[in-house]
């Protein structure tokens, strides 16, 4: 409950629920990855089983796992402002879910579809031809 009242503190302060663990760079332009839920959810759930702040968690990670920070997966400040690199969009896959056919496209498919609730293993790569 402390994190969900820090991120409408946040939004109330900043215009945006900026993620409550971390440090406004100023601007919404340089927080845009920290506004919750932030470009680094999902990576953290699938290695860790919880987000930074532990706001979101998975069904399979048990208390003892809360425990502790998790590394900080954010890139430092030089990296996220030097040039992108030209062949990002590479790694981004287009994956379906089998189970209602929502698609989305990105490196990983989600830990569970966010329309029918159903879990990263019914998800398969989605290749139109
Ligand atoms: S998903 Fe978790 S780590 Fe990311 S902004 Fe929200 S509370 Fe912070």
């Amino acid at each position: 409950m402390g994190i969900a009242e820090s991120l409408l503190i946040n939004e109330q302060r900043y215009g945006y629920p900026l993620c409550p663990c971390r440090l406004s760079g100023g601007s919404r332009e340089a927080d845009l990855d920290i506004i919750c839920p932030c470009d680094y959810r999902d990576p953290d759930l699938a290695d860790y089983g919880r987000c930074y702040c532990a706001l979101y968690v998975s069904p399979t990670v048990t208390e003892e796992q809360l425990d502790g920070p998790i590394p900080e997966r954010r890139p430092s400040k030089e990296k996220r402002q030097a040039p992108k690199k030209e062949n990002v969009e590479n790694d981004i896959v287009i994956w379906r879910c089998k189970v209602c056919g929502y698609l989305c496209a990105r490196p990983q498919p989600p830990e569970v579809c966010p329309i029918c609730g159903a879990s990263k293993d019914r998800f398969e790569r989605f290749n139109p031809k």
